[in-house]
């Protein structure tokens, strides 16, 4: 039913490509790199190099990007978040480091917001450290992380993403850690674009700030952005095998390969060196082309929305009356999924919509989406 390609590659190993509407989600492969980035890594695999000196030069193209005093290349986020925890625990003591993931005589404690507990948090605790929760989901005070800091902290995470309630906020938490002179680690994986937000959590103090490299940024899937104050970043480095062969490090199983490297600075340069109004226009026009396609349907919907703290993008949601006499939303997105080819959108399941994002909907696949919605829900 469609004439894209199905590449060789997959379709030896009987693996069919999907849509995905569903945003840069790990599961449905991230991003798509663009080709710049591809043929840089092609470039990339061709030698041998020193892959330390490698990825010390890299992170000084990071630091650059993040407005950081150092950054790095890592194995994603998740890794990042790994490594800036140790670092935060080891300080820039090579025994504390080899005797990872045995915290003893260490400061242990990673404290974080309760209502930012989240699917990716057990890399904050992967090094060894304890996690400590403050306040309650829907109450949370600046005294509440008052109390929570102890002589035993080792850091304070703070996580921001679209689905998570931001407590006391960012600068808040800075205030307090830095009062106590503890500091403050970030995961904002997803957080870029706006490409702005690569240097704003470092502006507002962050001691190291953790994006993912294979989402919006469009690099390999299994890179990472970090960038942080020197003296922790150093710790980082110390940690991370890959960069330090002397130290049996915590780090050596997050690996960045040097194509990873490469292909990670240069998806971050075009990433910081193009448009974001183009960008976000070419969303918006595939927002608007579904939207209009699925005007007039009884019982439902649909609204363009593109508030930055909830949606990543402009982006067609759909809501159901009680009298949208079709299929609900969970077996809309099993029709969706199951079809040739298979669609990805967000929600569903307990909530009542359906959205399609569309950061990494390709060009020409808004038609496939509106055609295949159209079937599901005038049917
Ligand atoms: C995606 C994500 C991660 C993991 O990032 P990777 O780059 O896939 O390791 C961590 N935290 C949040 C909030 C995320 O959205």
């Amino acid at each position: 039913m469609t004439d894209r390609v199905w590449p060789e590659v997959y379709k030896k190993l009987g693996i069919a490509p999907i849509i995905n509407a569903q945003s840069w989600v790990t599961a449905l492969g991230g991003s798509i790199m663009r080709p710049e980035v591809l043929q840089a890594m092609d470039d990339a695999a061709s030698s041998f190099v020193d892959v330390k000196k490698l990825n010390l030069a890299a992170g000084e193209v990071v630091a650059l990007s993040c407005g950081a005093e150092r950054g790095l290349v890592t194995a994603g986020c998740s890794a990042a978040q790994v490594l800036m925890v140790a670092a935060c625990m080891t300080g820039q003591s090579e025994e504390n480091a080899e005797q990872l993931p045995d915290t003893t005589g260490m400061k242990n404690e990673v404290i974080l917001f309760k209502g930012q507990r989240n699917r990716y948090d057990k890399a904050f605790v992967t090094a060894g450290a304890t996690l400590v929760e403050y306040g309650s989901v829907d109450s949370v005070t600046a005294a509440d992380l008052e109390e929570a800091i102890n002589e035993n902290t080792a850091c304070i995470a703070y996580v921001i993403a679209p689905f998570l309630p931001q407590g006391i906020g960012l600068e808040e938490t800075i205030r307090v850690a830095h009062e106590h002179g503890v500091p403050v680690i970030v995961d904002a994986a997803a957080e870029v674009p706006p490409r702005s937000n690569l240097s704003k959590f470092h502006k507002m103090g962050a001691d190291m700030v953790a994006f993912s490299g294979g989402k919006g940024i469009g690099g390999p899937q299994s890179a990472g952005v970090l960038g942080g104050k020197a003296d922790l970043m150093e710790a980082v480095v110390m940690n991370s095998l890959n960069l330090d062969s002397a130290i049996a490090a915590i780090g050596r199983p997050m690996k960045v390969s040097k194509e990873t490297i490469i292909g990670l600075v240069t998806a971050l340069q075009l990433f910081t060196d193009s448009d974001e109004g183009d960008e976000w226009e070419g969303w918006q026009s595939k927002a608007e082309y579904v939207s209009e396609r699925l005007k007039g349907i009884p019982g439902m919907r649909v609204e363009i929305e593109d508030d930055r703290a909830k949606r990543q993008g402009p982006q067609p949601v759909l809501y159901f009356d009680n009298d949208f006499s079709g299929p609900s939303t969970s077996e809309i997105k099993a029709l969706l999924e199951n079809g040739d080819p298979g669609i990805f959108v967000g929600g569903g399941g307990n909530k009542k919509e359906i959205n399609i994002v569309m950061v990494n909907v390709q060009d020409g696949e808004e038609i496939i989406i509106a055609e295949r919605l159209n079937e599901i829900l005038r049917s």
